[in-house]
């Protein structure tokens, strides 16, 4: 009740100032907290508050999201700055490269970045029309960048459902429909992806846009705001450990400052927070992270709320936490951080000056190797980044990512070099490190995520220097005849996945050779593709066919003149099979991880371009399983008896199963699968009673929360092709199989550590032997088995091409 007093007042007072300018609730037409607004509204109430205060607010759109809605933000700050902004910016940003302290502070405040926390866009209407109305005092020195709402398909998926299933009026028993969302639902975006996790890694349409135009100014203050479950009080900084030791105490403490200033509006209030618990500090593609490592005070505001809340519900403690309560707790902290900036404008300033200027790391240069496609992936995301980078070729010594010690990286090939020389120093460091140093093993993220892992290079850290130069690896790109007897080329990259998918969806024939050959006096591993004229005699517009997709994917084709290899198998042979166009479903709903659905969803989209055809739990078994050649499972915990026998049956009669993470334990269980568990509860005997206080730390022992482990690969199996016999895999679980009888493709080989990244004691004697990607026959079937998650939040760009293998090169 006392919350609705407070923002009853706060209504009325704003009311009263702002005059002829409508507040939120008079431009929607009902009272903020009474209904979500929903995106358009959300978008109209800014073009309208830009009307009416053109000389105080500026809107920028910066594209739209997957299902096509408008992403904007708003600079609201002075007459004179908004006057001066492109003067500022560049000012502001020579700071970066010349450590100087302009005399602006700039504070970014982002909104529902997850779709059903979704009272901090509504929050965002109040707060922005409070500064532009009362607070106006506090932008003569600040600007402040407005986002109302980061991920608008998320938000608009809740609001949208929430008002189809609410009771009229909201019905605040937890037990009603509106307080449970169906399958497809949540935090994520349009592709199930949570935007929270996509900062570094830039895989969605929404961070790509974003995270540039955030490189474009670079705020001293970002806040994330979110919620969480409806019994938690509210959450803002100081943040938890771990922390990136890159961290500086400056970040530290004025987080510590800007949570005593919230503190005091808060206990005025009699309202309940917590401090430096559960949010911490580490995994580098959060919202409040990704800002720091690039100098910002980074946070993460937490309200208590959620899908579950709706606009109002009774909570744990018998409370009724309305949307009103949760709109004046976000307003609150909102107003809040702008004052805190107001308030240190210089030391802002100064220390972010500090922060671009010389910082001391162990090593200073990393220098990559390894195929051109693959450097290329990288460089593409280190210009979102505005992450300068260099070439070099030559002999270099440093710390060997692959053996863990000083070693050289010798072949004469063109290597990439990432350096500290530049501003963007501290997320160098922190992106490519070989190993994060973590201060506490209690996070709930990945511990390890080191770039030259993920994208499969050879690497080398130094501590000094490396001389560039700017001659990136370059591509001859083959002009295609009609006259020639057939074309072959390599396989290793996803634009090698992106060319073979563009040739079948033109119904081009493309064989793969299952042996290594030579021809023209160069070596084809496995997997290379040959693209014959013979085999594409019906296609009249061939050579432009292949021409367009050489082009797109800068392909190097060797002209082969004949079948008759200089070594290895000929054309004709066996082993050079002709690749099947398959026609592919994955399975969705029912108890389907959204997360990982999502995952498969964005990859055949957005990733590959080959069509996938999505089947759901609720009329899967109406669906005629023989039209399809591939079926993908993708993690799950559940599948009925009689539902699997129906997809073993299918896979008897020829199909292919793909089964990933955790739905390979619910396989394990039907006698039909030989993958067999390695079960850790045999250990799980109590030795000694453990004191109460301390099971969270007992039960990570158990767990392995993102660590990069080395695999062995079998280079002769169809899903390694375009692999070495190396793989770094990125373990998400302590989950582990043991070896399957053979076709073992990649495994985790005798007692193994991690090479980066956190894996519990009892976790990690699990990993010794067992399997990471596999497959079986079944009939005239098969399986493949997916331990990993190799298309895990889409940045593990390594991994992809075993997906890949498994739907067109395992037969
Ligand atoms: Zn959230």
């Amino acid at each position: 009740m006392r919350y609705k007093l407070l923002f009853f007042a706060l209504l009325f007072t704003v009311i009263c100032v702002a005059q002829n300018v409508k507040s939120p609730s008079e431009f929607l037409g009902y009272e903020l907290g009474t209904h979500f607004s929903r995106h358009h509204q959300v978008i109209a109430y800014y073009e309208y508050l830009a009307e009416q205060f053109p000389q105080m607010m500026k809107l920028k759109p910066y594209g739209t999201t997957y299902e096509g809605r408008e992403l904007l933000v708003a600079f609201v700050s002075s007459d004179e700055n908004i006057h001066n902004l492109e003067a500022i910016q560049k000012e502001h940003m020579q700071a970066i490269e010349n450590g100087t302290s302009p005399g602006k502070a700039i504070v970014w405040l982002s909104y529902n970045v997850h779709g059903n926390e979704s009272v901090s866009t509504e929050a965002s209407m109040q707060t922005i029309y409070e500064v532009l109305t009362v607070k106006k005092d506090w932008l003569a020195n600040t600007i402040v960048v407005f986002d109302p709402c980061i991920n608008p398909d998320g938000r608009d998926r809740y609001v949208n459902w929430y008002n189809s299933f609410k009771n009229t009026p909201n019905n605040v028993d937890i037990n009603s429909k509106e307080h449970h969302e169906g399958w497809l639902s949540g935090r994520p975006n349009h592709y199930m992806f949570d935007l929270n996790r996509d900062w570094a890694w830039v895989t969605q349409k929404e961070s790509k846009q974003r995270v540039k135009l955030y490189n474009e100014w670079l705020p001293h203050i970002h806040v994330d705001f979110h919620e969480q479950g409806i019994n938690n009080p509210y959450y803002f900084a100081p943040a938890a450990e771990p922390m990136h030791e890159v961290i500086t105490d400056w970040q530290k403490d004025f987080q510590t400052a800007i949570g005593k200033n919230h503190a005091k509006y808060f206990d005025k209030e009699g309202w309940l927070y917590f401090t430096k618990e559960v949010f911490d500090l580490l995994y580098p593609s959060y919202g409040d992270t990704y800002p720091i490592y690039n100098g910002s005070i980074g946070m993460t505001y937490e309200q208590g709320g959620s899908g579950r809340a709706g606009l109002g519900v009774i909570t744990a403690n018998k409370d009724t936490l309305t949307l009103k309560d949760r709109i004046a707790h976000h307003y609150t902290t909102g107003l809040s951080t702008i004052e805190m900036a107001a308030n240190n404008v210089k030391a802002l300033n100064d220390e972010f000056g500090k922060f671009y200027g010389h910082r001391d790391f162990e090593y200073n240069s990393y220098v990559l190797s390894g195929d051109k496609d693959k450097i290329g992936a990288l460089t593409h995301l280190l210009d979102v980044h505005s992450i300068k980078y260099g070439f070099t070729t030559g002999k270099l010594r440093g710390f060997n990512y692959k053996d863990q010690k000083n070693e050289d990286l010798s072949e004469n090939n063109t290597k990439l070099v990432v350096s500290t020389n530049q501003p963007k120093a501290t997320l160098v460091k922190v992106l490519f490190e070989p190993q994060t140093k973590l201060s506490d093993s209690l996070t709930y993220d990945i511990t390890a995520w080191s770039l030259p892992y993920a994208y499969g290079l050879d690497a080398i850290a130094t501590g000094n220097i490396v001389n560039t130069n700017t001659n990136a690896p370059a591509y001859t790109i083959t002009s295609i005849n009609n006259a020639t007897y057939g074309y072959v080329t390599d396989w290793n990259s996803m634009d090698d996945a992106r060319f073979l998918t563009a040739l079948l969806k033109n119904k081009i024939n493309v064989r793969v050779a299952e042996e290594p050959f030579e021809i023209n006096g160069k070596t084809f591993n496995r997997g290379s593709l040959i693209i014959l004229k013979g085999d594409n005699a019906h296609k009249k517009d061939y050579v432009s066919i292949l021409n367009d997709a050489v082009n797109k994917y800068h392909k190097e084709l060797t002209p082969a003149t004949s079948g008759f290899v200089d070594s290895g198998k000929d054309f004709g042979s066996d082993a050079v099979k002709m690749i099947k166009s398959p026609k592919i479903a994955a399975l969705s709903g029912g108890s389907v991880s959204t997360l990982n659905f999502g995952e498969v969803w964005h990859f055949f989209e957005q990733q590959l371009h080959y069509p996938v055809t999505v089947l759901d739990d609720a009329y899967f078994d109406r669906v005629d399983l023989a039209e399809y050649d591939i079926l993908i499972l993708p993690q799950l915990h559940n599948l009925e008896d009689y539902r699997l026998k129906s997809i073993k049956d299918w896979i008897r009669a020829g199909g292919k199963l793909i089964a990933m993470g955790n739905s390979i334990s619910v396989l394990e269980n039907d006698d039909d699968f030989s993958i067999v568990e390695k079960d850790g509860k045999k250990n799980d005997s109590i030795q000694k009673p453990e004191p109460y206080a301390i099971s969270t730390r007992e039960y990570i022992k158990k767990t392995i929360t993102g660590a990069i482990y080395k695999a062995k690969v079998d280079t002769t199996h169809p899903l390694a092709y375009g692999y070495n016999n190396i793989y770094y895999t990125l373990k998400l679980s302590g989950d582990a199989y043991e070896f399957l009888e053979s076709e073992n493709a990649v495994y985790i080989e005798d007692t193994q550590k991690p090479l980066a990244g956190f894996a519990g004691s009892e976790a990690q004697k699990l990993q010794n032997n067992s399997l990471v990607f596999g497959s079986e026959d079944m009939g005239r079937g098969k399986i493949v088995y997916m331990v990993d998650d190799p298309l895990f939040r889409g940045f593990w760009e390594n991994g992809k091409l075993f997906f890949v293998n498994a739907l067109f090169m395992l037969e």
